[in-house]
């Protein structure tokens, strides 16, 4: 089995000034964000997605006016197959011209040793190869000792530690503007995150949704499915649900 859909444009939206959301818009791929700095027209993007859908993100940011050749700095939420495995055709086209990569804890470790194993997680039945890509090491930065990372001149974003869905798991969250970018822990919806794969736990799952449940978040921008301008009565939804799980 491999995997196609390169040319399904990943529509884009401006979601507030200057961050742009970029629907999955295929199997096993993720949602993506881009954060524009209007004074160096630098682009952050958010999550790699699967791979096959680089050239679908290319074109979704052509339509909004944003240059594929001025992302500068990649943001990983965790170490699973359809965030991250983008970063390596996005890496080889940037070969003259590197992009810094950014991930968390185990999610560089993984991405520095170029672990297959632990992209893949569980019994998916899936590799690399199906989506053409070859696992190598990459040079990541690790945000282990960062508690906040400038983005550009508009957005800060604080790191929050929310393991549960996997190891290296964390959430992006802008404060001021009330933004949460939590890879996937929670969902708008009441979805959360599987905590079913290596390294997921339910109880942990649930600690770290209650941490983003304490939070002042306007805009939830999740790695699977929409996102939403009600955030807090989101996460609260999603908060709820999982506890109810736990009592089965
Ligand atoms: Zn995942």
């Amino acid at each position: 089995m491999f995997f196609s859909g390169t040319d399904s444009e990943k529509r884009g939206k401006e979601v507030r000034a200057n961050l742009f959301y970029f629907a999955e818009n295929q199997m096993l791929d993720c949602n993506q964000y881009i954060i524009k700095d209007p004074t160096t027209g630098e682009l952050a993007l958010f999550d790699a997605g699967n791979a096959i859908s680089l050239n679908g993100l290319f074109k979704g940011m052509e339509k909004c006016n944003l240059n594929p050749s001025n992302i500068t700095k990649v943001f990983l939420t965790h170490e699973h197959v359809d965030h991250v495995l983008g970063l390596y055709p996005l890496v080889t086209l940037r070969r003259k011209n590197p992009l810094e990569i950014f991930a968390y804890g185990e999610t560089a470790n993984i991405l520095s040793e170029g672990d297959e194993t632990r992209i893949f997680p569980g019994n998916l039945g899936i590799s690399a190869k199906m989506f053409g890509v070859e696992i190598i090491p990459l040079k990541v930065i690790d945000l282990i000792n960062s508690k906040e990372i400038l983005i550009s001149s508009e957005y800060k974003f604080q790191i929050h530690y929310t393991p549960g869905h996997s190891i290296g798991s964390i959430s992006y969250y802008d404060p001021d503007k009330k933004i949460l970018i939590p890879g996937d822990l929670v969902f708008i919806g009441g979805s959360f995150g599987r905590y079913d794969f290596p390294g997921g736990s339910l109880h942990t799952l649930i600690n770290s949704i209650k941490k983003v449940n304490d939070l002042d978040v306007k805009y939830l921008l999740p790695g699977h499915m929409g996102i939403s301008d009600q955030a807090n009565q989101q996460i609260a939804f999603s908060y709820k649900m999982i506890q109810s799980i736990n009592f089965y």
